[in-house]
């Protein structure tokens, strides 16, 4: 099969990613053997390739929004068949046995593994995945359509679900990009009103498109108190502005793996009247099976762009560059 490998990371401009020629892989007993149909490229694809993220395994392909078709299965496989439709996402593998794990907080799993870091993942023509960790998907929705939803859509769905917005509650999204147009159009369906603030002129569109009551600059106040805010922007800078937005009980979840430094907080404006300020780190496979399900149920849609998969290095490319609205989506061109 053709893969594409990141060699050494560096700069995409450098081009750290090589199409190359490698064996279709073998399943382990526990895994399924998945040919790729779609995936989407994540801005932490570019991480991997750049090496923000340290190398876990050399040479590793990249890609983490998979859709595909069940091509094999382990020995110890028994609830999935050639054939079926299945979903591959960031989270790989955890202990299941840490004390986060047996708590439902598997996303803290200090030996968790994950998709296009620790094993070769979807910019490929197949990969393989743990069946415990593939996702089924609903029917009806098209691969390009369903791949962004695998990491922006849950990420973005735990970050709203760590703000425990309350029923009909008003919701402030800092920065709109992939993620939060995905989480937005489920904090719209469950009733919420929901207020955009970021710069970008295309994304203020978009958001008034899907429904926002407002949409604001970064740094402005919204029309009315918060009950909720997500920080999908790295901006440490914001998290006072957001902080301040926020009505009494209010709750501000950090959305990014990556923020700037946080300034200076003033404790009276910004967390006294029992404000929180939370981060959300990964997903567990609760989040993206109910994500799932209310995407299919809400009609959730991403805006994508695709690209064949034999041009993968040049989404990377585009991605970085910003030449593209929405989510770019790698198709299967080859096989
Ligand atoms: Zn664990
Ligand atoms: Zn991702």
């Amino acid at each position: 099969m053709r893969a594409w490998s990141v060699s050494a990371p560096a700069p995409v401009e450098d081009d750290p990613l090589r199409f190359v020629e490698r064996p279709v892989p073998v399943p382990a007993d526990d895994e399924l053997l998945v040919h790729v149909r779609a995936c989407g490229v994540c801005r932490t694809d570019l991480h991997v390739a750049e090496g923000d993220l340290p190398v876990r395994r050399p040479g590793v392909t990249p890609g983490h929004e998979v859709v595909g078709v069940v091509a094999g299965t382990g020995a110890a496989v028994t609830d999935f068949a050639v054939g079926d439709r299945v979903g591959v996402a960031w989270l790989r593998r955890t202990d299941g046995t840490c004390a986060y794990c047996l708590r439902g907080a598997e996303n803290l799993c200090p030996r968790s593994e994950y998709t296009g870091w620790n094993a070769d993942g979807g910019y490929a023509e197949y990969t393989t995945v743990p069946a415990g960790f593939a996702y089924r998907l609903p029917e009806g929705v098209e691969d390009v359509a369903l791949a962004p939803l695998l990491c922006a859509g849950i990420i973005g769905y735990r970050a709203l679900r760590r703000t425990s917005l309350p029923t009909g509650g008003r919701l402030g999204l800092y920065g709109f990009g992939g993620s939060a147009h995905l989480c937005a159009q489920v904090a719209l369906a469950e009733g919420a009103t929901v207020h955009v603030l970021t710069r970008d002129a295309a994304a203020r569109r978009l958001a008034l498109d899907l429904g926002a009551a407002s949409v604001r600059d970064a740094y402005d106040v919204p029309p009315e108190p918060l009950d909720g805010a997500i920080m999908f922007a790295p901006v440490g800078d914001l998290v006072p502005v957001a902080l301040r937005a926020l009505d009494r009980g209010g709750i501000l979840a950090v959305a990014g793996i990556h923020l700037s430094d946080v300034p200076a907080l003033h404790y009276e404006t910004d967390l006294f009247y029992e404000k929180e300020l939370r981060s959300v780190t990964s997903n567990t496979r609760a989040d993206g099976r109910e994500f799932l399900g209310l995407a299919a149920r809400h009609g959730v849609r991403a805006t994508t762009h695709t690209y064949p998969l034999s041009d993968a290095a040049q989404a990377l490319k585009d991605l970085k560059a910003g030449r593209f609205d929405g989510a770019a989506v790698l198709v299967n061109d080859l096989s």
